[in-house]
């Protein structure tokens, strides 16, 4: 049995953190392959160590002194080496960050040396190998992941290691320039590894027991999703739902490697298993739900629209050549809604709708903004008798206008539009619907 383990930022914020991961990691013999992040947030107003480092990076990038910034980030590293009553010193490290920091090393270099040390810590502390990210995770030239010379990589080094600690983030490009993936990427590194060194399984370590049913700040209490497959979570990912950074799922689903997302601060829960496919059951028909605010319905209206060929092709033209990506396009005989993102459109509707009417000819144009989108995920649905039924019953009985409805047709989702302030009690009526009354 192997496996990966990824710590997050605040499963690491500070020595006391440490020594909880160290304990988890002892407790399995397995753990063997270690992937930390940065120092995170050890409480709601503090501030992670990655921020802090590119702040200090831009102060010195402008030539302005950055010696007190710089001084909080090693007080950072200091305070956890302290805690761990490590006989060990970063003070060579910090003198060489400086130096390069000074002759303006980049500030994805700058970035990556939170990983960096974070990681010569945790090796000291653990005993294990340190293996710089930065000589087997390869990046081309232009900033993407070369994945099969860091497979070669990764798998050629870590064979020679029985145990070893890769830090997160990062890596670099042939001539070793220090290439850093986007933010929260160790999420992709521990995936990476896990891949290389044919894990069992990818345990990602967090603070949150797992993919919750919906989201806490909409929904009192959320259930913990037992068991999500690779598709379901993308699903639910894309309409708002984080936990784990949307890239890391790609190297291990490939080989069929699951990952657990388990709560650093509490051990013996089992959290989330993401798997390619489960012949598990969900719990409540309904794996999730996720939503986001913030869409405009474009409704076109054209006498015998059916006929005329070529129609839908010329209105999505029209959001094409202003760079609008569209999010779903419900349509009637005379009647077509295409659903785009407020924010983006703003600026750009009246350029779009010039276009609608020159390409397209349409009868009438008219938008209706300040709309939410909802997505019901759930494998279940498939084999599930009456789930559309319930759900718009549910709304209907918490007096929700129902805008928009569109099944995939994958039957993995029910994506609802409703008004923006409907939002909230939209998505209880749906919790209360499929989760409180089977418990
Ligand atoms: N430390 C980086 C960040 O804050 C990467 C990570 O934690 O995964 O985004």
């Amino acid at each position: 049995m192997k496996k990966v383990v990824k710590f997050g930022g605040s499963s690491l914020a500070s020595a006391e953190q440490f020594i909880k991961v160290g304990d988890i990691i002892r407790a399995d013999k397995s753990r063997r392959y270690v992937v930390p992040s940065a120092p995170g947030k050890r409480y709601s107003s503090d501030a992670k160590v990655t921020d802090l480092l590119y702040q200090c990076y831009h102060l010195a990038e402008n030539g302005q002194a950055f010696n007190k910034q710089f001084g909080q980030i090693k007080d950072r590293y200091n305070e956890i080496i302290r805690g761990l009553k490590l006989n060990y010193s970063l003070e060579e490290d910090f003198e060489t960050i400086k130096k390069q920091f000074i002759s303006k090393a980049g500030e994805m270099y700058a970035a990556s040396r939170g990983e960096y040390l974070n990681g010569k810590i945790m090796a000291k502390y653990l005993d294990y190998e340190f293996v710089d990210a930065a000589n087997v995770i390869r990046f081309h030239k232009d900033g993407t992941l070369d994945a099969e010379k860091t497979n070669k990589l990764l798998a050629e080094r870590l064979s020679a290691h029985e145990r070893a600690v890769i830090p997160g983030f990062y890596g670099a490009s042939a001539n070793g320039t220090i290439i850093t993936f986007s933010r929260g990427g160790s999420d992709i590194t521990g995936s990476l590894v896990a891949k290389a060194v044919n894990a069992n399984l990818y345990e990602n370590w967090t603070d949150v027991s797992g993919f919750l049913v919906a989201d806490p700040r909409v929904v009192k209490n959320p259930e913990i999703i037992h068991t999500i497959t690779y598709s379901e979570l993308r699903e639910l990912a894309y309409m708002g739902a984080s936990v784990l950074h949307e890239d890391a799922i790609f190297p291990v689903r490939k080989v069929g490697i699951p990952i657990n997302i388990r709560n650093t601060n509490a051990p013996d829960e089992d959290g989330t298993m993401i798997v390619e496919s489960t012949c598990r059951i969900p719990a409540y028909t309904i794996t999730g739900i996720a939503g986001k605010k913030g869409f405009v319905a474009v409704n076109i209206e054209k006498d015998m629209m059916n006929s005329e060929i070529g129609f839908g092709r010329k209105v999505l033209q029209a959001f094409e050549d202003s760079g609008i990506s569209f999010e779903h396009m419900p349509s009637g005989i005379d009647t077509m809604t295409i659903f785009v993102h407020q924010d983006e459109f703003a600026e750009k509707e009246q350029t779009v709708i010039a276009d609608i009417n020159n390409l397209a000819h349409p009868d009438s144009i008219e938008l209706e903004s300040d709309l939410a989108l909802i997505a019901v995920v759930g494998r279940g649905m498939k084999s599930t008798r009456g789930t559309a039924g319930r759900l718009f019953s549910a709304l209907a009985h918490a007096h929700i206008n129902v805008k928009m409805i569109d099944q995939g047709s994958s039957e993995l989702n029910i994506i609802i539009g409703v008004k923006n302030e409907d939002f909230n009690d939209a998505i209880n009526a749906i919790y209360d619907m499929f989760v409180i009354s089977q418990l």
